[in-house]
């Protein structure tokens, strides 16, 4: 997609938020959309931050590393939105406000060493595997709130909320149970743990993150709805 093609997509996707928050009863201004960069080129992600994204997710480290020297001169905020290897740490925390992906406590350990050397208070989210797919990272529904309780211990990292990518359907409101129980989750967790506020709900997806709004999402995750489909 071109410059224009991308601001037209960027308009069409703040529309339907627009009316899924309506029907919600929800402030639309609470959701962010992130623009998933992964295999987009950098002149691309150029063109949606002109359109007005805020924020770009990124899935794998080696690839942001390559695009980083012209990533981070742009007026935008980088989320790490992939599966995060722990020795690979010291590049997230160097480069990502957020990371969405957090699911083990040896990572988060991990995550708090290298924010601590650099003096930073990492933000993450903890991704849970709420359909609990082989395929897929994340803790599970029933061992999230101790994690959270554990990370939480960690000076140098600061739970925001949670994650989660439910299977894929071909029809969004199959993927609407999955919302809600991640959004439960995470009123759970805020309300049992104390100085963990889940103030941030990362799902939604190109295919289905009007029912994700409606459920609670404040970050929708969106690639091929806004750039087009990967190579
Ligand atoms: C690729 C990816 C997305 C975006 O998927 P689309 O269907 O292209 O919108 C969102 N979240 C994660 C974790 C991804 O890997």
């Amino acid at each position: 997609m071109n410059r224009t093609e991308i601001a037209d997509a960027l308009e069409k996707i703040r529309k339907r938020i627009q009316r899924a928050a309506d029907k919600a009863g929800r402030n639309p201004e609470e959701i962010r959309i992130v623009g998933v960069g992964k295999t987009v080129p950098v002149h691309r992600i150029e063109a949606a931050i002109e359109a007005g994204i805020l924020i770009i997710g990124e899935n794998y480290i080696k690839e942001v590393r390559e695009k980083f020297e012209h990533l981070s001169r742009l007026p935008v905020s980088l989320h790490f939105i992939g599966h995060l290897q722990s020795n690979k740490s010291k590049y997230a925390v160097r480069m990502f406000d957020l990371i969405h992906s957090v699911d083990s406590l040896k990572l988060a350990e991990e995550l708090n060493r290298e924010a601590e050397k650099i003096a930073k208070i990492q933000d993450i989210l903890i991704q849970v595997n709420v359909a609990e797919e082989k395929t897929k990272s994340g803790v599970r529904v029933e061992e999230t709130l101790s994690l959270a309780r554990s990370i939480g211990s960690l000076p140098h990292v600061r739970v925001r909320g949670l994650m989660a990518m439910p299977p894929f359907f071909d029809l969004p409101e199959k993927a609407r149970p999955y919302f809600k129980i991640v959004r439960d989750l995470s009123r759970a967790a805020s309300e049992a743990i104390p100085g963990v506020l889940m103030e941030e709900l990362s799902m939604g997806m190109s295919g289905d993150f009007e029912a994700a709004v409606e459920e609670g999402a404040t970050l929708v995750r969106i690639g091929t709805a806004l750039f087009g489909g990967r190579s």
